[in-house]
């Protein structure tokens, strides 16, 4: 298992055609092979788990920006504070509560996406498109609210992808206007199979890992 850098370029190319940013998901990946990446020019990479992005945040550069894209539990949620860029998976008002909460005492103003339920899978997490319309932002003063994240269906159907992403696209175009100015408003979708759908639908943010670094468990 390794940094694949035919792959990166050839991602990093696509990606900056269509004017989007490449988030390298490198949960279970080692420090070594993350620095490949880094050496190649990458700067945002994406953790899974609050332990080993600990470990990594200490051992690597510190102008990389981390991305949370796990799913966050309310225990661990000062931790990762300190160390993260963006957090993409807020799936529930009371996660948002909670990072609220412990943005305050470190007075530090957090950047964070809504993840939206738009897969199939009911093991997915995130809020509906109704839920999601009726958060009610003021309510979160420590949190800056920058865009939505998705993931869709894990089906081979294209054209089934296709279309959530589109609702996804859909939703974020029309709450564009009430994301924070913090930083530009992110849509965060596309991993390996599907990023190509994604770009095409709208996305801004893709998030991948094994064709950057090969199928995980792979050895
Ligand atoms: C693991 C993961 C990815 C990357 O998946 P690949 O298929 O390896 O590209 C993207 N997004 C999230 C939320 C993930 O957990």
């Amino acid at each position: 298992m390794a940094f694949i850098k035919e792959n990166y370029k050839q991602i990093v190319s696509r990606v900056s055609v269509a004017n989007a940013g490449l988030v390298a998901v490198s949960k279970i990946r080692s420090v070594p092979e993350i620095l490949e990446a880094y050496n190649e020019g990458q700067r945002d990479f994406g953790e899974n788990y609050v332990q080993e992005l600990m470990e990594k945040f200490n051992a690597l550069p510190k102008d990389i920006r981390w991305h949370f894209i796990g799913h966050l539990q309310t225990n661990k949620i000062k931790t990762i504070l300190p160390l993260t860029f963006l957090i993409h998976g807020v799936d529930s008002e009371k996660l948002l509560g909670a990072i609220n909460k412990e943005a305050k005492k470190i007075n530090k103003k957090i950047s964070c996406l809504l993840q939206v339920h738009i897969a199939q899978e009911a093991t997915k997490f995130g809020f509906n498109e109704e839920e999601i319309l009726h958060i009610s932002l003021e309510k979160y003063p420590f949190i800056n609210i920058c865009g939505l994240m998705g993931m869709a269906s894990l089906v081979d159907d294209r054209d089934q992808i296709r279309n959530e992403f589109k609702k996804l696209s859909a939703m974020f175009d029309k709450m564009k206007p009430v994301f924070s100015k913090a930083i530009s408003p992110v849509l965060s979708m596309g991993m390996s199979d599907d990023y190509d759908i994604a770009l095409e639908e709208g996305s801004n943010l893709v998030r991948i890992g094994s064709l950057l670094f090969g199928q995980r468990g792979v050895k």
